[in-house]
């Protein structure tokens, strides 16, 4: 794959140069954090910011969408009819990324384009957009993606890697998709490729978090839901959802109707299941009505139900976001080393007494 040199002196000529072709989005500072957002002419991506708060989820699955618009307009001849809300599908690039966001886009992919099921408002948006990464040589101390299927150079679904050599990026081509926004930008000078395999190795040795995963598939689906560590583990917790909404791998969502006056639209909103009201029925009755319950589904979906569904590993790229604000402490990394050290047939021996 070709590797190409870009200056830094030249970046942000670049950065303008895609603005012809694309709507563009960045890592920017917003107060004493940073997040992804659209970047409005004149400005770049920061891209020497670690981890943003939130990831770029929201890029292609906004926290709240309208997929619907009708009215309730008597006159209106079409009362009552819902009909698509009008979207911008235009072309659109991310720039600066990190690999572990990009992997949990196709992650969350499995679930929203399967052969049961396509989502057309977040394929819609995930296709328009080409995804322009930047390797972390700089690991946050809570980063463990290299034992969760990721890495700092990691490449799956992104289309083009940076790599920061100082004064100047190193860009692997990755995609078509890549190509076509490297010429666009006008990137053609040929790069080291070398020194991106030694950039790639040296960050990899400085990630020293890790998550124990290993046994996790083989242990029995009953025997972990029935394990007495959830008391335990869930004791502290207080259902705010922060984990989930941060979390580039989470995907719930609630859709509702909201009427003004004569006209209503169909709302889909995140949602969690860390909520006490995610899963009421509307008969009253809760079927997780317990934080226990709660905490357990979000970890039993991450570390064992995905990956008895999908046989690809984790639910989780290891980006440390829901470790670094969990206001409890609470930390993944824990919660699978405890699951992954079940003694099943200790276990299953107690419960027969
Ligand atoms: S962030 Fe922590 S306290 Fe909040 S819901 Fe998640 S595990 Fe519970
Ligand atoms: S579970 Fe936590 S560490 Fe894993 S991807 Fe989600 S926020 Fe990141």
């Amino acid at each position: 794959m070709k590797v190409i040199k870009i200056d830094k002196a030249e970046w942000t000529q670049a950065v303008e140069a895609l603005r012809e072709s694309f709507r563009l989005f960045g890592p920017v500072r917003q107060r004493d954090y940073a997040n992804f957002k659209e970047l409005a002419t004149g400005e770049t991506p920061e891209l020497e910011i670690q981890n943003t708060r939130l990831s770029p989820k929201s890029l292609v699955f906004p926290q709240s969408e309208t997929m619907m618009d009708y009215s309730l307009d008597k006159e209106d001849e079409e009362q009552g009819i819902c009909k698509e809300a009008p979207k911008d599908y235009s072309p659109r690039a991310v720039l600066g990324l990190r690999p572990c966001d990009a992997k949990a886009m196709v992650l969350v992919h499995m679930n929203f384009d399967n052969g049961d099921y396509q989502d057309p408002y977040w394929l819609n948006l995930y296709n328009a957009t080409t995804f322009v990464g930047l390797a972390c040589d700089t690991p946050c101390r809570t980063c463990f993606c290299t034992t969760a299927g990721c890495g700092p150079y990691h490449e799956e679904g992104l289309d083009l890697l940076l790599s920061d050599q100082g004064d100047h990026y190193l860009a692997k081509v990755i995609t078509d998709k890549g190509e076509a926004l490297a010429d666009k930008a006008g990137w053609t000078t040929d790069g080291d490729a070398k020194a991106m395999v030694d950039a790639s190795a040296a960050a990899e040795g400085k990630i020293t978090a890790s998550i124990e995963t290993d046994r996790l598939q083989a242990l029995g689906t009953l025997d972990l839901h029935g394990a007495d560590f959830w008391e335990d583990i869930s004791f502290s917790c207080i259902n705010c959802g922060t984990c989930t909404f941060v979390c580039p791998t989470c995907w719930c969502f609630d859709i509702q109707d909201e009427v003004y006056g004569k006209k209503g639209v169909r709302m889909r909103n995140w949602d969690s299941c860390m909520f006490p009201i995610f899963t009421v029925h509307t008969t009253g009755h809760n079927p997780r009505d317990t934080k226990l319950a709660r905490l357990r589904q979000r970890f039993m979906h991450k570390l064992k139900y995905f990956v008895d569904k999908y046989d690809k590993g984790i639910m989780c790229v290891g980006c440390g976001r829901c470790v670094q604000q969990c206001p409890v402490n609470i930390d993944i990394r824990k919660v699978s080393q405890t699951m992954n050290s079940l003694d099943a047939e200790n276990f299953c021996a107690v419960q027969g007494e």
